[in-house]
């Protein structure tokens, strides 16, 4: 059965389109498909500075733009609409999208994860009026105003240092006694005068009338809950891996995708890369050498279909 694609990248953050980048310069026929704007989480990177190469620091937004405009100049191909099946029958996967279905000899899972919820009373409500997931989009909304940031990983202490430049008072609580943030990133956010961390905190309820009025914390070490002013609260709090196109494959005990060291699946010629796969460091560059292994993986699996392989 001839197929439309060679392959096809679901997801069309840093590793989707990385991977899509390879497959075209190998010459594959290739298409991403990405519900929304290419870039995945990497939208939201205020300064990306710690990709290889690229000394000045970026933003996500621009990162995203020329990651695309290369995999397009070498003649991927992207389409914008929501990946709602993948089946396999023989050799061939069928996907079915909002924008019609697709054949390829091979899938290369790229969708990433979204931000977890706290879920706490006031968290939803005030969602889009005070309540934010991304420093970037909302932070300029808030300058000069006093904003909370929820969070102790690479995130938080990212974004918390993001909205130090928009104001001078920023309160950082953290569930445990130290962050769980890589070391600079953590350092960054202790020296930086406008933000006043509080450790053994957690976050109980946000309350307001139109928009956030105040919150209620609890000091874990003491007891102690106070209620305090606070005009936004951003949330940090990790991510949930976006895996429900493939319910059935096998995920480690957080619910990422396990996969080989080629980043197949335990469904010949069926991958996963970035955010959405078993990895001990989610980063940019890790997500775009995960798109260059699995594509290079996924092009020897179809030259075996095709009968093309190098023996
Ligand atoms: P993360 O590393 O999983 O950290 C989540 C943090 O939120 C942890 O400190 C966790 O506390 C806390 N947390 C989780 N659930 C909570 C709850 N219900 N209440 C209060 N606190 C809660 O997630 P992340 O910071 O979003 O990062 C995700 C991935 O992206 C990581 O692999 C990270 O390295 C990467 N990343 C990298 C950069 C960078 O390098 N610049 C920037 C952003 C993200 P515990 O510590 O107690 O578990």
């Amino acid at each position: 059965m001839d197929v439309d694609r060679d392959l096809i990248i679901i997801g069309g953050g840093p590793g989707g389109i990385s991977a899509a980048q390879y497959a075209a310069r190998a010459n594959l026929k290739v298409m991403v498909i990405e519900e929304m704007a290419p870039g995945g989480q990497a939208l939201i990177i205020s300064d990306l500075e710690n990709y290889p190469g690229i000394p000045e620091t970026i933003s996500g937004i621009d990162f995203a733009q020329l990651m695309e405009k290369q995999a397009i100049d070498f003649g991927a191909e992207f389409l914008t609409a929501s990946a709602r099946s993948i089946k396999k029958e023989g050799d061939i996967f069928h996907i079915e999208t909002s924008k019609g279905s697709f054949t390829s000899y091979a899938v290369i899972i790229a969708t990433g994860a979204k931000n977890k919820l706290l879920g706490v009373p006031g968290e939803k409500e005030f969602t889009g009026r005070g309540v934010s997931y991304c420093a970037t989009c909302d932070g300029p909304f808030f300058k000069g105003k006093k904003i909370l940031v929820v969070g102790g990983g690479d995130a938080a202490c990212d974004e918390a240092s993001y909205l130090s430049n928009l104001s001078d008072n920023i309160i950082m609580i953290h569930r445990r006694d130290r962050f769980r943030a890589q070391k600079s990133l953590a350092d960054r956010v202790l020296k930086n005068k406008n933000i006043e961390v509080r450790f053994n905190h957690i976050l109980k309820e946000i309350k307001g009338t139109m928009k956030i009025g105040s919150v209620v914390f609890e000091n874990t070490e003491t007891g102690e809950t106070y209620e305090e002013e606070m005009d936004a609260v951003f949330i940090f709090i990790g991510t949930i891996p976006q895996t429900k196109l493939v319910p059935d494959l096998p995920k480690d005990e957080a619910g990422y995708i396990i996969t080989d060291q080629c980043m197949e699946t335990e469904v010949k010629g069926l991958y996963a890369i970035g955010d959405v796969r078993a990895t001990p460091f989610r980063q940019v560059v890790v997500a775009a050498g995960e798109g260059a292994v699995a594509t290079h993986c996924a092009s020897q699996h179809i030259d075996d279909i095709k009968g093309m392989s190098y023996i």
